[in-house]
């Protein structure tokens, strides 16, 4: 197997790569020989319909999902690269290759996420919400990991909150710890899956701000799945407008927001906006 690496042909960087990425629950085709990258430090907008397959794209990065169904080799396929390292086994001409689980962790360590719907750990404070990972998963001391979450919940507007159960604070805050506790891995690439969508209205405004220094003051490579066009527009350098598991367009926000090609994008926003 030739030896990966993170740049293509023509020399260019990518941080995520898509290669023809088949995916399928049962009979529904969701992702279809989808093939995509995205460069390091870039911000990367995915819209498009319900159904469309943009959650199963981060959930495939988070290995929530897999390509290689061992259950069903036949229908999903294509290989998902992180900074070179593919994320899981990949399949090639119809066979499963094994690859190397170090490279796998290592591809995986580089990415974390913030859902929809917090995912805090309810019986742990704000504080140990933002360390457990750290300490044990990245074998950080207790002290150190201490340290930053303190930094980061300071940076998200916390700092009051450290020794608060998750119940005792209002969603828009919730959210605020989760992305602390998603920056606390230090991760290269952050996933965002419609973060504001369970949220009240007035507590969107205090998320979106926080993701916004996160843009403006870091390179981490951005994927979001968004409602929040506004937010979108503002935050990431791309949007990719996606249908039925494959990309109907893209381009940079103004050209895709104030001006898209394609009848399909023009009908989605004129839905949203
Ligand atoms: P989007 O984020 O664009 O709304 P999704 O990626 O969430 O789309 O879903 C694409 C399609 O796959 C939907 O029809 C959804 O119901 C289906 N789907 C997603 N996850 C699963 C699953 N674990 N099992 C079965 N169907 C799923």
């Amino acid at each position: 197997m030739p030896s990966p690496t993170s740049s293509d042909q023509r020399g260019a960087p990518y941080s995520v790569r898509f290669d023809r990425v088949d995916k399928s629950f049962g009979d529904l085709k969701v992702l279809d020989g989808l093939s995509f990258d995205v460069a390091p430090g870039e911000r990367v907008t995915l819209i498009g319909p319900s159904g469309s397959g943009k959650t199963t794209i981060l959930r495939l990065l988070m290995t929530l999902e897999h390509v290689t169904a061992p259950k069903d080799p036949a229908a999903d396929g294509g290989v998902i690269w992180v900074d070179g390292k593919p994320l899981s086994h990949m399949e090639k001409g119809g066979r499963l290759v094994v690859a190397n689980e170090r490279h796998m962790r290592q591809a995986r360590k580089k990415i974390g996420m913030v859902f929809q719907s917090f995912n805090l750990f309810p019986n742990m404070r704000v504080l140990r919400n933002v360390t457990e990972a750290q300490v044990h998963t990245l074998g950080r001391s207790k002290d150190e990991a201490e340290a930053k979450a303190r930094d980061l919940l300071e940076l998200v507007g916390l700092s009051a909150k450290v020794d608060n159960y998750p119940s005792q604070l209002s969603g828009g805050q919730q959210q605020r710890v989760a992305i602390a506790r998603a920056l606390a891995m230090d991760p290269d690439i952050l996933l965002l899956d419609e973060v504001t969508s369970a949220l009240d209205p007035e507590l969107v405004a205090d998320v979106l701000g926080v993701l916004r220094d996160v843009a403006d003051t870091t390179s981490i490579t951005m994927l979001i799945v968004t409602h929040e066009m506004g937010f979108a527009r503002d935050v990431s350098n791309r949007v990719m407008m996606f249908d039925r598991g494959r990309i109907v367009e893209e381009g940079a926000p103004d050209e895709i927001f104030s001006d898209p090609r394609e009848a399909r994008t023009q009908d989605f926003l004129r839905a949203v906006l």
